[in-house]
């Protein structure tokens, strides 16, 4: 039987196992999949040994990403740019290729939802691997600008410097809002900091929203998150959860590991209908 994992660390509470066990029975598909909690200094050994014995894919998560870029030995171009992989898997001629799909599954989402990113005014909050893995598809869109601001300012700029040659694209810290006398409205906020885990919020001011803006969060939960809530509350027309992202992202690692694209909407409801079952 085919075998497949997830590597993290932390990664137990991952909902991998669970989307891959309803693409395989959609699709007839014998495989197993496994989520396994690496320590920190074994990562690459245990990537090359779960090949190594016949693994046949990985997915790879917090906060190994970038070190699976460093390990692979053919990259997609998205992954190339983006400086990091969350899947792994064997060309015929037995190297490792690493791929990242979290851009092409939160564009797929965002467009399944009904919205457009092409000449919009993009604003990314937050400077991590998640963030990093979906500007090369966000600015594929051709945003009119994409502006990335992060707690730790030279993250944000650093990421707008390597991504310069794709698009109009500026990064900083939040301040470069604040210290605006009007901070101008954005189409789209993303946020893609992990500050929503502890419920919490990026420090974003209220004028960044207008009626027009559309929320992302690449958080999801039980109910509407905080930053979601945030979105609404602040007028926005509508603020989505990053629960459709999680799904297409493992749809475009199955399809890549597999040949064949499961159907993701019935495993989005099934997943959001269990998540509120548990609250
Ligand atoms: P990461 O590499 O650890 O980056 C975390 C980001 O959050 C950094 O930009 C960090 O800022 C910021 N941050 C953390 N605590 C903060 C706080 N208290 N105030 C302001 N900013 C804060 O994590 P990641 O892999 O990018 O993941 C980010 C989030 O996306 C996580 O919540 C993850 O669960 C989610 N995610 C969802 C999907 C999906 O499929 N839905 C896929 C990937 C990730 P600093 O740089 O200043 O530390």
């Amino acid at each position: 039987m085919d075998q497949y994992a997830v590597f993290g660390n932390p990664v137990k509470h991952s909902r991998s196992p669970w989307i891959h066990a309803q693409f395989a029975a959609q699709t007839g598909a014998e495989l197993e999949y496994g989520a396994r909690e690496v320590e920190l200094a074994q990562f690459e050994q245990q990537v090359l040994a779960f090949f190594a014995n016949g693994g046949a894919g990985l997915n790879i998560t917090v906060p190994f990403k970038e070190r699976a870029h460093d390990l692979a030995q053919v990259l997609s171009d998205v992954a190339r740019v983006a400086g990091a992989v969350n899947t792994l898997y064997q060309d015929a001629r037995g190297q490792l290729v690493g791929d990242n799909t979290d851009g092409i599954g939160m564009l797929r989402d965002i467009l399944q939802n009904g919205g457009v990113l092409r000449q919009r005014r993009l604003l990314v909050v937050g400077a991590g691997g998640a963030v990093r893995g979906v500007l090369p598809n966000l600015l594929a869109e051709q945003p009119a600008e994409l502006l990335i601001l992060n707690r730790t300012a030279d993250r944000a700029s650093a990421l707008a410097d390597r991504f310069r040659d794709l698009g109009s694209v500026r990064g900083g810290g939040y301040d470069l809002l604040t210290n605006a006398s009007a901070a101008p409205a954005f189409d789209w906020i993303i946020n893609g900091t992990s500050v929503g885990l502890s419920g919490g919020l990026p420090p974003l001011p209220t004028n960044v929203v207008s009626p027009a803006t559309w929320g992302y969060d690449m958080v999801y939960g039980p109910g509407q998150t905080a930053f979601q809530q945030w979105c609404i509350n602040n007028g926005a027309e509508r603020a989505l959860d990053g629960l459709g992202m999680l799904v297409e992202q493992a749809a475009e690692a199955f399809y890549l590991w597999r040949g064949v694209r499961p159907e993701t909407a019935p495993v989005i409801a099934a997943l959001r209908h269990a998540l509120a079952a548990v609250d």
